[in-house]
């Protein structure tokens, strides 16, 4: 008699999409999506991908136009709201607004409390923390974001 191999638990997680990890992974996710490419959601992805910071969608408006690239308020509003909410960037809400930024997996802040200014970082927490956590909340991590807050350090003068 032939016996099964026994599976436990599995280890592979639902069929997730790949990582988006370039403008051109961007742009194919889209399409995957049946998203409609228009010249201004380009436009958005583009800014995203170059500029690699994270930007209101008002400052998103301001340096498209000044890069002479024509594209309306509600336009740029629109977009920015469908390409977060396909999980094709990244959407940051903030008291003082919404930030959007070009990379839409889980990654950790450091956040400038000097300029405000959000850096991303990759932080790989040691398993063993992990368990612990698991152990004392009895969910089973899948992800996480760390943020981090401080202040520029002063160049030191050698
Ligand atoms: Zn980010």
């Amino acid at each position: 008699m032939e016996s099964l191999p026994i599976v436990t638990s599995s280890t592979k997680s639902p069929a997730k999409p790949s990582a988006i990890r370039s403008l051109e992974d961007a742009v194919s996710r889209c399409q995957m999506l049946g998203m409609r490419l228009s010249r201004q959601r380009r436009y958005i992805l583009e800014l995203l991908w170059t500029d690699q910071e994270h930007l209101s969608a008002r400052s998103i408006y301001d340096r498209l136009n000044q890069q002479g690239k024509e594209i309306g308020h509600t336009s740029v509003y629109q977009n920015l709201e469908a390409l977060s909410d396909q999980g094709i960037i990244e959407c940051i809400d903030r008291a003082d607004g919404r930030l959007y930024g070009n990379i839409s997996e889980a990654h950790s802040h450091v956040n400038c409390l000097d300029t405000q200014q959000i850096l991303d970082v990759n932080v790989e927490i040691p398993i063993e923390i992990l368990q612990k956590i698991e152990a004392e909340t009895g969910i089973k991590i899948t992800e996480y974001r760390i943020d981090f807050y401080g202040h520029r350090q002063v160049p030191v003068d050698r």
